[in-house]
């Protein structure tokens, strides 16, 4: 029976994200079929039940690797699958690529797993999808992981959360070329992008905690 710091930031994610099941459903109602909340309580529910059996701290790597399993096959709609292939993707990273760098570890394991979103969900930049997030923050990752003067924790947190949720109503303004919002034939523009908003929602419990 685990349980470290990094399996209580964990819950932490995953309560966080049940809690705004109804903000996140009413977002995509809006803008597409009205389930990315009840998805990721689903997902978050399971990951929840299992978190307990993960070595998190020797075992990170596969841990992520059967959380994000865990998220695919529980969401039931697009963003699931998507998750699962970036967690797998970015594990499969992590195993390999290991540095005295943590942050750029982190930040490469990212973005190879957002490059694996944008090849199995067929998406570019600018198409109003939650990569129009993960890219800004990925770079905002990599300058942080390459400035050699200490930063501290609270600075880069903060950062961290003002790039994403810029990155999120900068994405709002778009058409959506990808997804059910493309279907809206501009009604979308000025509306949260669900997806987007999923990140915000992660990455600030995230960086707050760690
Ligand atoms: P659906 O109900 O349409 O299956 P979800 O509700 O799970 O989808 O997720 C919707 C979110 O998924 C969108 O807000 C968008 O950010 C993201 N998304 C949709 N299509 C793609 C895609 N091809 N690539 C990456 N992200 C996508
Ligand atoms: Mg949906
Ligand atoms: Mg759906």
């Amino acid at each position: 029976n685990y349980d470290s710091y990094l399996h209580q930031v964990l819950k932490k994610v995953f309560n966080t994200l049940i809690e705004k099941t109804h903000y996140f459903n009413e977002l995509d109602a809006e803008v597409g079929d009205g389930d990315t909340g009840e998805g990721f309580e689903r997902s978050s529910k399971a990951c929840l039940a299992i978190l307990h059996n993960l070595d998190l701290e020797h075992n990170l790597v596969e841990s992520l690797t059967i959380l994000g399993d865990e998220i695919a096959s529980n969401f039931g709609g697009t963003s699931g699958p998507l998750y699962g292939v970036m967690l797998s993707t970015g594990a499969r990273f992590l195993k390999k690529e290991l540095s005295e760098n943590t942050l750029k570890d982190l930040q490469q394991a990212l973005q190879q797993g957002q490059q694996q979103i944008q090849h199995v969900g067929k998406s570019q930049v600018g198409d109003r999808t939650m990569v129009d997030v993960l890219v800004p923050l990925s770079k905002a990752l990599e300058d942080i992981a390459n400035q050699t003067d200490q930063q501290n924790k609270k600075e880069i947190a903060y950062k961290l959360i003002q790039v994403v949720k810029e990155a999120s109503q900068k994405t709002s303004q778009l058409k959506a070329k990808k997804g059910r919002s493309r279907y809206l034939d501009g009604r979308e523009i000025g509306k949260l992008d669900p997806g987007c908003e999923v990140i915000v929602a992660w990455l600030t419990i995230l960086v707050e905690n760690i």
